[in-house]
């Protein structure tokens, strides 16, 4: 895998994107969660996926799904800890239609805004359906390179979402994509990206790094520098100073959070947040934004003192339904460090 960027010539097209970043945006950051409904996947054929390497029988070929109530949950400590959502995710055959429009009406009205969904392609009759609570579309891209695309993702083409993606903007909705560095792409791929971008109007972009998995045609193969995720992030932020520019790390990377951001970046995603709420990485990733400069708004560090009996009963939601978010909430308060019965019970 060719990774060979020079430090120094990105560090020169990093000054140059954080220049245009910061004449564009606030000097702030935020983490963004993606919220996933179910692990069911009907492809299972992209070559770097964990979901590949699964037997047939296992738990991802059945369409299982999350309850409501603990997506819900989720989605209140993500709106309450001053997370985004950064989309909601999963295999689409684990609802209806009508299942999964009742879903997305449930999240707009705890998260109090529409949301990005990343579900496949989606048809334009749906699209339609969903367009009063969703913002926009993500397609999982993956790779312009055509090539590696055909090989890594065989069963996944990118057609249906550009498809998609010319009827969002037909209905005045937001599009997103999603990139893998590491699958084979070379800095000579850019030129394919840019032109993807300005031909479908994209809006936002999700840059995350290959994590070689067990099993995968890319175990043992090196994930991609830093330098070589600054390079992706600086000669698109050049190209296009207002896109949304997110990067996904994992939790042993929190380390890289500050030199992506210089890069210019918007936000950060894929961190473990409930997992590694208030641990060392978490308190290395907020240090990181502060060196980059950048205001990080919410915490992933330090629950706040919240009342969130009241913030449950304060929803439009049915009495069972809401009794159920407190369970879950309190199950997530207690992993991270704090049950629901230590936060304040006073009305205010
Ligand atoms: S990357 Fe491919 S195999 Fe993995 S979940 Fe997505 S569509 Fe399924």
């Amino acid at each position: 895998m060719n990774y060979v960027i020079k430090s120094l010539a990105v560090e020169s097209l990093m000054e140059k994107a954080n220049k245009i970043y910061l004449a564009n945006f606030p000097a702030e950051t935020n983490f963004e969660r993606a919220l996933f409904f179910s692990w069911y996947c009907s492809i299972r054929d992209c070559k770097f996926c964990y979901m590949s390497t699964q037997p047939n029988d296992n738990k991802y070929q059945k369409i299982g799904r999350r309850t409501t109530e603990s997506l819900l949950a989720e989605a209140l400590l993500i709106k309450h800890l001053g997370w985004e959502v950064g989309f909601l995710s999963g295999g689409k055959g684990a609802y209806t239609t009508e299942g999964f429009l009742d879903l997305v009406k449930k999240l707009n009205l705890v998260i109090g805004e529409k949301i990005w969904i990343n579900i496949g392609a989606i048809k334009k009759e749906e699209l339609e359906n969903l367009q009063p609570y969703v913002k926009g579309v993500v397609g999982s891209i993956e790779t312009v390179n055509i090539k590696v695309h055909d090989f890594v993702c065989p069963s996944k083409p990118i057609e249906p979402y550009l498809e998609m993606f010319n009827d969002a903007t037909k209905l005045g909705m937001k599009k997103a994509i999603t990139i893998i560095l590491g699958l084979g792409e070379t800095e000579d791929d850019f030129p394919a990206l840019e032109n993807l971008i300005k031909q479908y109007g994209i809006d936002k972009i999700h840059f995350y790094g290959l994590n070689p998995h067990k099993d995968t045609v890319f175990e043992g193969f090196a994930s991609p520098t830093k330098y070589y995720q600054a390079w992706w992030i600086a000669k698109t932020r050049i190209a296009f100073p207002k896109l949304d520019i997110q990067f996904g790390i994992w939790d042993d990377r929190a380390n890289r959070v500050a030199f992506l951001l210089n890069a210019g970046a918007n936000s950060i995603s894929k961190y473990p947040a409930l997992k590694a709420f208030g641990t060392k990485s978490a308190f290395e990733l907020e240090a990181q934004c502060k060196q980059a400069n950048r205001l990080f708004k919410g915490t992933l560090t330090k629950l706040p003192n919240l009342n969130w009996n009241n913030i449950v009963d304060n929803l439009e939601l049915d009495k069972e339904l809401k009794q159920n978010i407190k369970i879950k909430l309190n199950q997530y308060l207690k992993n991270m460090g704090k049950p629901l019965e230590e936060h304040p019970t006073d009305s205010h």
